[in-house]
């Protein structure tokens, strides 16, 4: 499977088509269609657009918190959302953190997940894997997806951040060093959680928010107002 980048109405945004055909309706945006249009009238035209009853923005605390919504809940903050409930958008908003989406369309259940580092650190892509398993899904059926995120090319980090993922067992495959600085690796973080736990079936879309300027915002960059929205929901 592969992402493609697709407009849909005012929406401009990567998906994997045999994903949706699966009835898993999801998007990881550019920003073009940045997060505060999901307020008022906008708010309307997304859930329009995407056949949505409704939709979760929480307020998130790179925390490591993960919500599970069957029917109505509506967290008003947090880090991670697991859905049962169909027709219902779970959104995350990123500028640099890394987005990830896992889904099992048998079931069927999603999730997704906002890891920047801190999220990362305390490994709050193992405990959704973790709490979806406990929910009766076979880990090795499930399919990750992971958004675009600064990269390893740019993200820059000091010896107290490499120090606290030491501390939480993270091997040292997931920094880069040059003579003179020290990069985090946020997707391999994450990559080497979710085969920890048994997931095989991994797709990136291999885009770095700091390099293509064109496409996304980037907190790092200068970004510090705007952030991209990423969702999933099961079609109603
Ligand atoms: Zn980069």
């Amino acid at each position: 499977m592969k992402f493609e980048l697709k407009k849909t109405g005012n929406w401009s945004y990567f998906s994997i088509p045999q994903l949706e055909e699966l009835n898993i309706t999801h998007g990881f945006f550019t920003k073009a269609s940045p997060s505060h249009v999901l307020k008022g009238d906008g708010k309307n035209m997304f859930l329009d657009t995407f056949f949505l009853k409704d939709l979760i923005i929480m307020h998130q605390e790179h925390g490591d918190r993960v919500h599970t919504i069957r029917n109505g809940e509506r967290p008003e903050s947090g880090d991670a959302i697991i859905l049962l409930e169909k027709g219902v958008a779970g959104i995350i908003r990123t500028a640099d953190c890394l987005p990830i989406i896992i889904c099992e369309p048998d079931v069927p259940i999603i999730s997704i997940i906002h890891a920047g580092w801190r999220g990362t650190s305390k490994r709050i892509t193992q405990k959704t894997v973790r709490k979806m398993s406990a929910l009766g899904v076979a880990v090795n059926k499930l399919v990750a997806l992971l958004g675009p995120s600064i990269g390893s090319c740019c993200y820059e980090i000091r010896e107290d951040v490499y120090n606290m993922f030491k501390q939480e067992g993270f091997t040292e495959n997931i920094f880069r060093r040059t003579e003179h600085a020290l990069f985090l690796d946020l997707k391999k973080a994450n990559i080497e959680m979710l085969r920890n736990e048994g997931i095989e079936e991994i797709y990136d879309t291999g885009l770095c928010t700091y390099c293509d300027e064109d496409l996304f915002n980037s907190y790092r960059r200068g970004d510090r107002d705007k952030r991209q929205i990423n969702f999933v929901s099961l079609k109603g």
